[in-house]
């Protein structure tokens, strides 16, 4: 069994389709794969469509959010949330409110760059975004990529827009707790992604992530590629110690990053138990 439970589609910031998703995940072999573009379940429908035989979907989203950052401070964290149901009102609303908040930064971040005379235009740029899909930094990265400007959405990121970067706006993010919350009563169970993933960026404490066990933080992804070593052995024990679920995963984002789907996995038994504590939208079968 070979299971990746974080990956995105074009209905995000991944450059396969939904369709493609699934397909390419039967391709290398994965009998299980969770969609999980960032705050939307657009690609959902489309990625059960076209399920090859043998391969389950578990259908998921990756929330931005912030949180407190165990230094009297807060910082932003991803929180995957798997099996919800989709059409909870409180569900729609918040990921309405955030994939609209992040077109408007997507814009404003292109018109800074637009002013320091880089060939990009945000009305172009938000027209080559469709509606349905959640707007991001990696958009505008391929834009600047067709644009000759880079010649990869890495060196994009790095030049441009990480971070630290000279044209970076931060998004509006929803509380973690209420997050949690809010997943929790549409049924969904919560994973927090990339937890000590610090060449991100800021991350937050292991008292954080005890302090999120309590309010209902179902796991933490632990085999992520932006995890060192030391990062997997210190979030595999405070797992084991607050009785959380421990997943693996890629984070594939298609042509847009160099990883692979299925570079990182997840033991069956831990899919199992998402499974058995979901109770929104059943894992599917092709
Ligand atoms: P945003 O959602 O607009 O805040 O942009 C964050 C997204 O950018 C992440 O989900 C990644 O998909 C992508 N990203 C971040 N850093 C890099 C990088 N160095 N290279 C490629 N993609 C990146
Ligand atoms: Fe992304
Ligand atoms: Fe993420
Ligand atoms: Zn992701």
């Amino acid at each position: 069994m070979r299971i990746d439970l974080h990956t995105h589609s074009t209905a995000s910031d991944g450059t396969d389709t939904p369709a493609q998703l699934v397909a390419n995940a039967a391709a290398v072999g994965l009998t299980a794969l969770a969609i999980t573009d960032h705050d939307t379940t657009a690609g959902w429908e489309e990625a059960h469509g076209a399920l090859p035989p043998g391969l389950r979907l578990v259908r998921g989203a990756e929330l931005s959010c912030v949180s407190p950052d165990g230094r009297g401070g807060h910082c932003t964290v991803h929180l995957l949330a798997y099996l919800f149901d989709p059409a909870a009102e409180a569900v729609v609303r918040e990921y309405a409110r955030a994939r609209a908040e992040r077109r408007e930064r997507l814009a404003r971040i292109a018109d800074l760059m637009a002013a320091d005379g880089f060939p990009v235009d945000a009305a172009s740029l938000m027209a080559a975004v469709p509606e349905s899909a959640t707007a991001g930094r990696p958009h505008l990265a391929m834009a600047l990529m067709r644009a000759g400007v880079v010649s990869s959405v890495d060196e994009a990121f790095s030049r441009f827009l990480n971070d630290r970067g000279r044209y970076y706006l931060p998004s509006s993010r929803t509380p973690i707790e209420e997050s949690i919350e809010m997943i929790e009563r549409a049924g969904g169970v919560t994973v927090l992604a990339h937890a000590f993933a610090a060449h991100r960026g800021p991350t937050v404490t292991a008292e954080v992530i005890k302090e999120l066990a309590g309010v209902g933080l179902g796991g933490v992804e632990v085999d992520h590629p932006d995890h060192d070593d030391d990062a997997r052995k210190r979030l595999r024990r405070l797992a084991d110690e607050m009785d959380l679920i421990v997943t693996g995963s890629s984070d594939y984002h298609g042509t847009n990053k160099v990883i692979r789907l299925g570079q990182e996995t997840t033991a069956p038994e831990m899919l199992d138990e998402i499974g058995r504590q979901a109770t929104g939208v059943p894992i599917v079968s092709g």
